[in-house]
């Protein structure tokens, strides 16, 4: 009896001190990080890598290998993905085309982007979920914020696909939108140029880029981070805004830190 009774304490002992260990692991690999929550914007165009169109398988793997880097760092990461490498609804408009039938292919097109960038984060063994903004139940999760929060919190990478669900917006509206939803701690968007430039690095030699800028500097000097619409949402929710190469294979994991690259834009 004696006998059972500690064989019982001692595997309740391993057991809690097991837990424990894994517990501290974990706790001391998120500290180091700088983010607990991040929000990830990634624009349609970044998934053709080189190509005119479409998704470049490449650099859709290269992008799932650095989201898996953060998620092991215990980071929760929701993402936000475009649409522009398929349609835009303002170019379908400009062809004739009716302009909310074209932003609804617009929407279709970040959901067939999300079921892309969710394969190839399955393909990484990164668990992930697809939350659409319009409703396409046999494909995505409809969005709902509890249960996107409660993927986070299990470690799960949450995409939110379909924009903001209305046409007339962007998915960078969307992005802000579903950071603040999520309470997520920052907007990472990610692109190729790596951060704010006084005027565009691509076209001027002379730029200088800002490591730092008030979203009231951006306004006033009129470059150009987000939409109107996004932007002002992130200004009056006082939710930072961090434009980095995502192309550079580390950054993200260097953003997360709290390294200073690429442009933050803060109050
Ligand atoms: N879109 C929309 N409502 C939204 C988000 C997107 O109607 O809330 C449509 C719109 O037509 C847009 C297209 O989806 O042009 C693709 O999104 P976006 O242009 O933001 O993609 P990105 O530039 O990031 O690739």
């Amino acid at each position: 009896m004696l006998f059972l009774v500690n064989h019982i304490s001692l595997t309740t002992f391993l057991i809690t001190s097991t837990t424990s260990i894994f517990f501290i692991i974990f706790a001391l690999q998120t500290q180091n990080m700088h983010y607990k929550r991040i929000l990830l914007k990634l624009s349609g165009e970044a998934l053709m890598g080189d190509q005119q169109y479409g998704i470049d398988p490449v650099r859709l793997k290269e992008y799932a290998e650095e989201i898996k880097q953060i998620t092991e760092k215990g980071v929760e990461v929701a993402i936000v993905i475009g649409g522009g490498n398929i349609f835009r609804g303002l170019s379908g408009a400009s062809s004739g085309m009716d302009r909310v039938q074209g932003d609804h292919m617009g929407m279709l097109a970040t959901v067939i982007n999300g079921l892309a960038l969710q394969s190839a984060l399955e393909n990484e063994e990164v668990p992930t979920r697809l939350q659409s903004a319009i409703n396409i139940n046999e494909v995505a999760e409809p969005f709902i914020r509890r249960k996107a929060i409660r993927h986070l919190e299990k470690g799960r990478v949450v995409i939110f696909g379909g924009g903001t669900g209305n046409p007339y917006f962007t998915t960078d509206s969307a992005a802000v939108l579903r950071a603040i939803e999520i309470s997520a701690d920052v907007i990472l968007k990610g692109t190729r140029v790596d951060g704010i430039y006084t005027s565009d690095p691509e076209k001027d030699k002379l730029a200088t880029k800002f490591d730092f800028i008030s979203f009231e500097d951006v306004l006033q000097k009129g470059l150009k981070v987000m939409d109107t619409t996004a932007f002002t949402l992130s200004q009056e929710n006082e939710l930072p805004i961090i434009v980095f190469d995502m192309n550079t294979k580390g950054n993200l994991l260097k953003v997360v830190s709290g390294e200073k690259i690429g442009t933050k834009v803060n109050l």
